[in-house]
């Protein structure tokens, strides 16, 4: 049976910076992914990462955008953290061969973003992600002797020991549809989110939000799931993204009037205002009548006042997904867009190390609650979160691991229970509905009832609408029944994974009597710091779905005050 001392499932940009740290620190290492480990969602990535790494700039400032950005919900000290580390993390890059776009001076160059007090955001064109993946798959390599690579293995499980503590996982090898225990000392999960929870979603079809469910399953406490991103520009037909970056290089959004409406919301910052704040002004415009498209749906995002070469030059993906996605040559004519499903704020709850509550179980990455992004994520601080918090839990869990003997777990009775549930997929009788059928409804029910605007009456038919898809999911059916490369029973286990998710996040959303960041309720539409500054955490109650409980946000420095961009 594998034994290592630090197993990390995930291998996008938190999983492989956890993995490089934790070889660096001496750890005997393996990394397991799903799929190919540069396939990981992060290669999707496109506008940058924020440090304040220019002359003018302070990580004070970059960690006051982001705990303002947060409304308020976000941990300072893991903010103060993340904003005094960015700039030696992104130098690190940039030394292990990261080829960041430079001014004509030769510096690093940097964009504006979204709730940024100044241009903080660090990028390779708009493929930022891909950039500093393959750069980190690369010195990966480098560590091959140290570093076990599980590439297409399906973690299904974690394995806890007798004693409580987290002792392996167990997973399923895609390729041949064998299923292993692997023991380890500490597991780090950075499986990232579960965008796929919603329909459409800028995420990819991987990102079902493994890891939230398979923490939560073994007791591990969920903070601020209520809060989910809506990105302001994605592609009306096909909820593809358009980065922020368009916006941080000059581009305009614009109703059916031709009007500049953030004007409204936020006369300082405009397009550049935190992206809870322009995607609601968007929703406003298309609900009161002044959207654009054939059903007033969208709204325009004009680039052709970049200028031309600029755009080709620091925007080529978009004008590459506007001519394939949506037949229109953005740096000629506007592109329609609306805000869609972009990110999960919450996850499982970690402090600054990416412990968990549960001893030698960490989590870091998109998986991972710290709390940095609170009720709203700046753009281009996800990335700068994967790769400090996944080196901080690489880094501890290599020193745990130096400390103590391998734990010791009944893996053969978990294997077993696992196997069953596999067998169980795969025998199911052709009656009732698909997986892809409940699948499909779920994100349709979620886009409608926990999006951009909410209320108690939506969420509460959101709720019946999942637990009712529960039971469907736990008797949906599948085509293949074979072993080797069989998506669809792993398709299957993934719903579950998704449903576990979606309850999760409508009892937050319902339980937050507030409007915060992402959360906007129209039945409450103001915030109430007097009783709603604190996070809402959900365990798993035996039986009883999940179990809520608050815990205080960290104030360090910055007050909570009102929010004007
Ligand atoms: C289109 C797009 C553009 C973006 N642009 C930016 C940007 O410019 N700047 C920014 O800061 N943020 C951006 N983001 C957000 C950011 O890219 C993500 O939040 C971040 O990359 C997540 O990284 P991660 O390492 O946590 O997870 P991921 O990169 O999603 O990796 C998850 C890993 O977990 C593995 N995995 C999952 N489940 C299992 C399982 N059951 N068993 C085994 N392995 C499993 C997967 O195979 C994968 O390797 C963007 C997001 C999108 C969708």
């Amino acid at each position: 049976m594998p034994a290592h001392d630090v197993l990390i499932i995930g291998a996008g940009l938190a999983g492989q910076r956890a993995a490089l740290a934790a070889a660096e620190h001496g750890a005997n290492v393996a990394i397991m992914s799903k799929v190919h480990p540069v396939r990981s969602h992060s290669v999707a990535a496109a506008g940058g990462i924020n440090a304040a790494i220019s002359v003018d700039d302070d990580w004070r400032s970059h960690a006051y955008d982001t705990v303002k950005g947060s409304d308020y919900l976000g941990d300072q000290d893991a903010i103060e953290v993340m904003c005094s580390e960015a700039p030696h993390e992104v130098m690190h890059l940039e030394h292990i061969g990261v080829t960041f776009h430079r001014n004509d001076s030769g510096e690093l160059d940097l964009r504006a973003f979204g709730g940024a007090s100044l241009k903080r955001t660090a990028y390779v064109a708009d493929i930022t992600g891909q950039a500093m993946l393959h750069v980190l798959y690369e010195q990966l390599m480098m560590h091959h002797e140290t570093v076990q690579r599980y590439e297409e293995w399906f973690t299904t499980s974690l394995l806890i020991g007798e004693d409580g503590q987290c002792a392996g996982v167990i997973a399923r090898d895609v390729r041949s549809g064998r299923l292993e225990a692997f023991t380890a000392k500490n597991v780090i999960l950075a499986c990232g989110g579960a965008g796929q929870v919603y329909k459409p979603t800028t995420n990819g079809l991987i990102v079902t939000g493994d890891g939230i469910a398979i923490a939560y399953r073994a007791g591990a406490p969920l903070m601020d799931m209520e809060m989910v991103q809506y990105h302001p520009t994605t592609l009306v037909e096909t909820g593809i993204l358009i980065t922020e970056g368009a916006r941080g290089e000059g581009a305009h959004l614009l109703n059916s009037n031709g009007e500049r409406f953030m004007e409204k919301m936020a006369p300082n910052k405009m397009e550049l205002a935190s992206r809870d704040v322009v995607s609601r002004a968007e929703q406003i415009e298309i609900n009161e009548g002044r959207g654009v498209g054939p059903d007033g749906s969208g709204i325009y995002l004009d680039v052709t006042v970049v200028p031309r070469r600029r755009t080709l030059e620091a925007l080529r993906e978009i004008v590459n997904l506007g001519r394939d996605f949506a037949g229109v040559d953005i740096t000629r004519e506007p592109v329609m867009i609306r805000p869609g499903q972009h990110y999960i704020m919450g996850g499982v709850k970690t402090d600054i190390d990416g412990r968990t509550p549960i001893d030698g179980l960490y989590a870091a990455g998109e998986v991972a609650c710290v709390s940095v992004h609170g009720g709203n994520r700046l753009g281009a601080n996800s990335l700068l979160d994967t790769l400090i918090f996944g080196r901080r839990a690489g880094e501890h869990a290599a020193r745990r691991a130096s400390q103590m003997p391998m734990p010791r777990a009944n893996t053969k009775a978990q294997l077993q229970t696992d196997a069953a549930r596999i067998d169980a997929i795969i025998a199911r009788p052709h009656e009732g509905r698909r997986v892809s059928e409940i699948k499909n409804e779920l994100g349709e029910v979620m886009n409608r009832h926990a999006a951009v605007f909410r209320d108690e009456q939506g969420l509460r038919s959101a709720q019946e609408a999942i637990a009712r898809m529960r039971e469907e999911s736990e008797r949906a059916w599948i085509d293949d029944r074979g072993t080797i490369f069989n998506q669809d029973v792993l398709g299957a286990i993934e719903l579950g994974f998704m449903v576990d998710c979606a309850e999760t996040t409508v009892v937050a959303a319902l339980e937050r009597k507030e409007s915060r960041g992402a959360q906007f309720r129209t039945d409450y539409p103001e915030r109430n710091d007097e009783q709603w500054l604190k996070h809402i955490d959900l365990t798993l109650g035996g039986g009883d779905g999940p179990q809520v409980t608050y815990s205080p946000v960290t104030i360090t420095q910055w007050q909570p005050e009102e929010r004007k961009y």
